[in-house]
């Protein structure tokens, strides 16, 4: 079968990979010079920066998107990683000697005494969502299932709590709430519209501290963070070589304008230099209205995938202030990643970004080091740091092109909080903007992690309302993220082979 898919970033090339993987003849559009979307790296000057990834879950040796990698014969140099956090009047870094996997606990009940026992019962929750995820994680089997079944009980009455029930059922102070909110903050998330179990799946202890075990009774078993060494680009270069390898076609620097559909059923893609490309299956990534409304047309879906494309929620953008320095900043932070909030009213946060709001740095953003994990990044002695934070797409006064320059400054100018002096040691910045990412992503409206993981909301599905057409990406999964993003795009595949083996017999 002639697969032809759009997006030659973290979806396309899985979707690509698993059809060549069989046998299959495969086409992939990308209007990027270089394969990996927002993995792909950027530049300025002699230094180069990640555009995408930060902190990776899932990636680790047995771990799930690493198990995906695998079946492609991909190997990735990895090294556990953890992060800081930066409360408007108190901060959370690890302490230089380990002090075992329950350290936050512990100064937490110093800093929150009121809130000791709260921390005791949420960490014997957390325990018991650890031993669920794990369950999730493990091959399906029927013993897998009920072991699922049997761990998801004594979690079972916390399943009906929002993200911010369930911090205000466990803590009084505000201040410790919102510790363990601030990550949905990343996600353009209010606290009041994302499940509760949500809260202790994106505070995983082990990304706090990259020295407390993964492995319980001699098994993986907690999901830890890391970096690729060398940088996130090495995913989409290696997808893309096995593709080739195998006989794929990448094409670059190509604009996919419309999805063919000949009696009701996928049958190509029209090219943006008027090429017509016949194929048996088409995938498409990237925006879901953009895809559905402007690439295939609104009048070949049925109405129920109409809502959830009326419905549905994206991400917004980020700001970027990509800077080569010649000083090395994780000497000053202590870590390589620093999450620094500048707020504890996250519905007010996400409020402002929603409304087209910049808060101009003011709830917070994030300082990175790539040149941690790839000093080939940087020229010798020097080093790159990334100061960034989430946006609007559209900014309600103004427009990012005419505004950048006066927010990188605002931006960097908080960022001497953490890192003194910061301006005097610039060689070189790179500014990106959700210009930039609409850009880089095909999108009309730029979304950085794909879409915000309201509770109960329905993403637009892999299976549309048009034989062999499937959709896949970011958009496509509730929070996005790369093993969500790969997963879904191999569970796609999976799901369409399924339905033709289903059709032939
Ligand atoms: C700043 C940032 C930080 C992130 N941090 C993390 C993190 O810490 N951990 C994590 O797990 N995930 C993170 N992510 C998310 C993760 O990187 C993405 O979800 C994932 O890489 C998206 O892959 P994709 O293939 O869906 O989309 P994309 O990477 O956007 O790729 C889609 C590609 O398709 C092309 N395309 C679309 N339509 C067409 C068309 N019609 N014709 C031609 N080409 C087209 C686009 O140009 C693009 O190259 C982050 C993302 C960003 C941007």
């Amino acid at each position: 079968m002639k697969f032809a898919v759009i997006g030659a970033g973290l979806a396309g090339l899985v979707f690509g990979a698993m059809a060549v993987k069989d046998g299959h003849d495969v086409f992939i559009y990308d209007k990027n010079p270089s394969a990996g979307g927002v993995l792909a790296l950027c530049e300025s000057g002699d230094f180069r920066f990640e555009q995408g990834p930060l902190l990776m879950c899932d990636l680790l040796p047995g771990e799930p998107m690493s198990n995906l990698l695998a079946e492609f014969g991909i190997h990735l140099d990895l090294m556990r990683a953890d992060r800081n956090v930066e409360m408007p009047d108190y901060s959370m870094h690890r302490p230089e000697e380990y002090e075992g996997p329950y350290w936050r606990r512990e100064r937490l009940k110093k800093l929150f005494p009121e809130d000791a026992d709260g921390l005791n019962r949420y960490y014997r929750f957390y325990d018991r969502m650890m031993r669920v995820r794990y369950n999730l994680n493990r091959k399906p089997s029927a013993a897998g299932i009920i072991a699922l079944a049997m761990s998801f009980i004594p979690v079972a009455r916390y399943a009906r709590m929002t993200a911010q029930e369930l911090v205000g059922h466990f803590f009084k102070n505000e201040k410790l709430q919102a510790l363990y909110t601030g990550i949905l903050a990343d996600y353009c998330a209010d606290p009041r519209e994302v499940w509760g179990l949500a809260v202790p799946l994106t505070n995983l202890e082990t990304g706090f501290d990259d020295r407390i075990p993964l492995e319980k009774n001699g098994r993986h078993y907690y999901g830890g963070f890391g970096y690729i060494k060398g940088g996130c680009q090495k995913i989409a270069e290696e997808l893309a070589d096995y593709i080739t390898r195998k006989g794929g076609v990448i094409r670059l620097n190509t604009v996919v304008d419309r999805v063919l559909i000949e009696g009701g059923k996928a049958a190509g893609v029209l090219l943006a230099d008027g090429t017509r490309e016949m194929a048996d299956i088409v995938a498409g990534s990237g925006s879901g209205r953009d895809f559905f409304l402007r690439s295939v047309g609104a009048e070949h879906l049925d109405s129920a995938y109409k809502k959830i494309l009326d419905t549905y929620r994206p991400m917004e953008a980020v700001f970027m202030v990509h800077l080569g320095v010649d000083f090395d900043p994780v000497k000053v932070l202590g870590t390589a990643l620093c999450y620094c909030y500048g707020s504890y009213d996250l519905p007010r946060a996400t409020e402002r970004l929603r409304s087209g709001e910049y808060h101009d740095g003011e709830d917070g953003f994030l300082l990175f080091v790539p040149s941690y994990h790839a000093p080939e990044f940087a020229p010798a002695g020097m080093h790159c740091l990334t100061v960034y934070t989430v946006a609007p797409d559209t900014l309600r006064d103004g427009d990012w092109e005419s505004e950048k320059e006066k927010y990188a400054g605002h931006l960097l100018e908080r960022a001497e909080k953490y890192l003194p002096g910061l301006r005097q040691h610039i060689i070189t910045e790179k500014i990106m903007t959700a210009a930039d990412y609409r850009e880089l992503t095909h999108m009309s409206k730029s979304s950085f992690g794909g879409t915000v993981p309201v509770w109960h909301q329905k993403n637009p599905p892999h299976k549309t309302p048009v034989k062999d057409l499937w959709f896949i990406g970011q958009q496509s999964e509730n929070g996005g993220g790369l093993w969500a993003v790969s997963g879904g795009a191999a569970a796609a595949y999976r799901e369409c082979m399924r339905k033709k083996r289903g059709r032939k017999k």
